[in-house]
This record gives C-alpha cells, sequence and structure tokens, in this order.
C-alpha cells in the first residue's frame, strides 16, 4: 500500500529527534489528508512488526525498529533497480547480517546490513543519559555512518586497485556490493605454500599504509580466498579484503599500534593454523609511512562522509566496544570492567523475515513523495 511506505517512512522521519513519534506526528510528517488511512497504515505496519509500540509509555506514539528500516531501505534500492530480489542468509556477525541478493540481470551481489547496537550496550550504565535522549535515534545513525564509511572505503580502495568487492550501492544502513566467489580464510585448512599467501597479505597492510590506511581488523574472516586453479595443477590464492567500517588513518593517535595488530593477527593465524613462521621480522609502520603516495584517507574526508561523522562513528564503536570480530588479547582487557547483565535492553531487530527467495514486492514509483528522508539531515 502506498500509505505504508508514507506513513513508515513518517516513522522514520520522527525518530530522528523522538525515540517515541507521538501517533498526531506521524499522521502529520505522512503528509496523508485522511487521519483513518493514517491509522489503518499504522496498525498495519505495527501488526508486521515494522513500528513497535513502547511498554509504559507516557503518551502514544511508535517507533521505528530495525525491520522497518530493513524495508525502508530495500525500498530504496529496488527502486533505484540496485537490487532486485534477496535471497539467503550468508553471514549474521555482531554488528551486521550478510544477504545474498540480485540484480534485474540476476546478477548475484551481497546486501551488508550494518546494525550497530544490536548487541550488548556495555557501557549503557556510564551512557544512561546519553542514551536517553539518543537510544532510538542514535542505532539508526551510526548503523548508516557505518555503512556510509564502508561504502566510501570500498570505492577509494576499489578506485586505487586494492582487491575489494565492487561498491554497487548504498542507503541508510545498507551496502550492496559484489559477491566474492571464494571463502574466508579461516575456512581454508590447508595450504600448499602459506609463505605465498603471508607475503601477499602482509604486502597488502603495507600497500594500504602507503595510501594512509589501516584496515584495522584484518583477520581472517575479512579476507576471502578465492582459489585459482593454475596450469601446473596447482591452485593460485586470490584474496579479497572486505569489512571496512573500522578503517584508520595512518595519522591516527594509536595507528601504529592497529597497524602492529594487524600485522600480528596475520602472523599469529599463519603460525597456529599452517605452522608458518616468517623469519624476517616487520614489516614496520614506520617504514611502511615513508613513502606515502595519496592519502585515501583524506580523499574519503572529503566524500560523503565527513571528518565530523568519522568522530561520531568512532567515539560511538569505542564507547561500545566494537573493535572488529576477531577480537584478541587487547580486547579481553578493556572487557572487565563493565559487563552488567543488561542484555534485557538490546535493540533487538524485530523482526520481518526478509523475503527468501522470492523478489521483492514491486510498489508502485509514486508513494513515497520524495526519497529525501533516504538521507537523514544530521
Ligand atoms: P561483519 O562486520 O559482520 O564481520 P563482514 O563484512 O566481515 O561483516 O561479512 C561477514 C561475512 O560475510 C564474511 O566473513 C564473509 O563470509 C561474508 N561476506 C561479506 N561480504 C562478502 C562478499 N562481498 N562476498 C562474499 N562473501 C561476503
Ligand atoms: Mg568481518
Amino acid at each position: 500500500m502506498p500509505e505504508d511506505w508514507r506513513v513508515l517512512a513518517a516513522a522514520e522521519q520522527g525518530s530522528r529527534n523522538h525515540e517515541l513519534v507521538p501517533t498526531p506526528l506521524i499522521v502529520q510528517l505522512s503528509g496523508l489528508r485522511s487521519g483513518n488511512a493514517v491509522h489503518k497504515s499504522i496498525s498495519n505496519l505495527a501488526k508486521i512488526g515494522l513500528i513497535a509500540k513502547l511498554q509504559n509509555a507516557k503518551y502514544d506514539g511508535y517507533r521505528l525498529t530495525y525491520g522497518g528500516l530493513d524495508y525502508l531501505a530495500l525500498h530504496t534500492h529496488t527502486k533505484s533497480s540496485t537490487i532486485y530480489s534477496v535471497g539467503n542468509q550468508i553471514g549474521v556477525g555482531k554488528e551486521s547480517d550478510i544477504f545474498v541478493c540480485a540484480n534485474e540481470t540476476g546478477m548475484q551481489q551481497v546486501l551488508k546490513i550494518h546494525r550497530l547496537g544490536r548487541i550488548s550496550f556495555r557501557t549503557v550504565k556510564a551512557n544512561r543519559d546519553y542514551l536517553r535522549n539518543r537510544s532510538s535515534a542514535s542505532w539508526m545513525y551510526m548503523s548508516r555512518l557505518a555503512a556510509m564509511k564502508e561504502f566510501e572505503f570500498m570505492k577509494a580502495l576499489r578506485r586505487e586497485g586494492f582487491p575489494v568487492p565492487e561498491p554497487l550501492g548504498q542507503n541508510r544502513h545498507t551496502v550492496v556490493m559484489s559477491l566474492v566467489d571464494a571463502f574466508p580464510l579461516r575456512q581454508i585448512s590447508t595450504i600448499d605454500d602459506p609463505s605465498a599467501l603471508y607475503a601477499e597479505l602482509l604486502s597488502l597492510i603495507v600497500r594500504l599504509a602507503e595510501v594512509g590506511l589501516i584496515h584495522g581488523d584484518f583477520n581472517e574472516f575479512n579476507i576471502l580466498i578465492e582459489e585459482k586453479p593454475e596450469d601446473d595443477g596447482k591452485a593460485a590464492l586470490i584474496p579479497t579484503i572486505i569489512d571496512f567500517p573500522q578503517m584508520v588513518s595512518v595519522s591516527h593517535a594509536n595507528a601504529e599500534f592497529y597497524f602492529d595488530r594487524d600485522v600480528d593477527c596475520i602472523k599469529r593465524y599463519f603460525d597456529r593454523r599452517y605452522g608458518f613462521t616468517s623469519d624476517e621480522p616487520g614489516p614496520f609502520f614506520k617504514d611502511s609511512t615513508k613513502n606515502i603516495r595519496k592519502r585515501l584517507d583524506v580523499e574519503v574526508e572529503a566524500s560523503g562522509f565527513s571528518k565530523k561523522m568519522a568522530k561520531e562513528l568512532a567515539a560511538y564503536m569505542k564507547e561500545h566496544g566494537i573493535d572488529g570480530d576477531a577480537g584478541g588479547v587487547e580486547r579481553d582487557e578493556e572487557d572487565e570492567d563493565e559487563d552488567e547483565g543488561l542484555s534485557g535492553e538490546q535493540e533487538e531487530p524485530l523482526g520481518v523475515e526478509l523475503e527468501t527467495e522470492a523478489p521483492l514486492e514491486q510498489t508502485p514509483a509514486e508513494e513515497v513523495a520524495s526519497d529525501s528522508t533516504a538521507t537523514p539531515a544530521t
């Protein structure tokens, strides 16, 4: 129903400055003349979990759920012909859900839905006030920042010839990219010649530094390995790097720490998994940043993902202990102080399941008056 999209978009718009959007405001923002139609839409949307009532609220209102935000983003991707259908979920991270999707020509792609704030609000106690004012807006806003950051970095890296997926689209908290036909390094149990891949991965870390960047989460889950058969009967292992929301600039105060951590991650993994240790020390941050030939970190700042946004996202990630998906020794120490049992407060992705292997409903183009809602003002 066209009205449903308008009402959903109205709930989204209202969510920017209301944790609970008052029902009269939804009516107003929807721009629909018939209050009755809006109320009918509201009850439809609430029934399928795209908006939700808050318990014990002081006034009558609704908040947009993750499911609702998903629908809005998918709706925009289908309208722009970026996505035609959504298929199986292939990954569940702490801060994201990954789906296979396809465009109109049937080309397989990946839809990454960022979900910051879904897991534990570990430091929630220290930030009660901050959350009281911002919680609903903040998961939406921060997830969108993560998606924007990932998309901008993927574009810059791809332009620069790095082995990353092709960025195809971004809307709200979602990124669409090419599907890499490969498995995470994590799933490769044996390698004929670990030294070659090891050298290539470390040289990628150095090449990144030479354009001003540190991946920040360079681990066996974020390196996809394609096995290409070669003439000599062996297989060449081609890496593709993914997962960019935590990338940092070489001019970050802790840049060297992050650089070393990425290097150590590979060293430790090759040692543990493939019994391979290199005799050569390094690479070292200082050497790698001697000949910086380009500043992609600066270029990205000048894109849609501003310095201010980068700061907000970094602060949020730090506050919530978001620090990559493999974790490590460094992380465990920070984990100690604030592990309160707050699981009840987490933001559940209320669940409208995405349709599996069926085309998304094609909706007429005229419904949501404009997609200005796609990029909430900040
Ligand atoms: P998270 O932030 O949750 O770690 P990732 O971007 O690392 O999300 O993706 C999680 C998993 O999904 C990866 O380990 C990989 O298996 C799969 N994946 C993500 N992007 C792609 C892609 N473009 N092609 C193929 N698989 C992918
Ligand atoms: Mg990952």
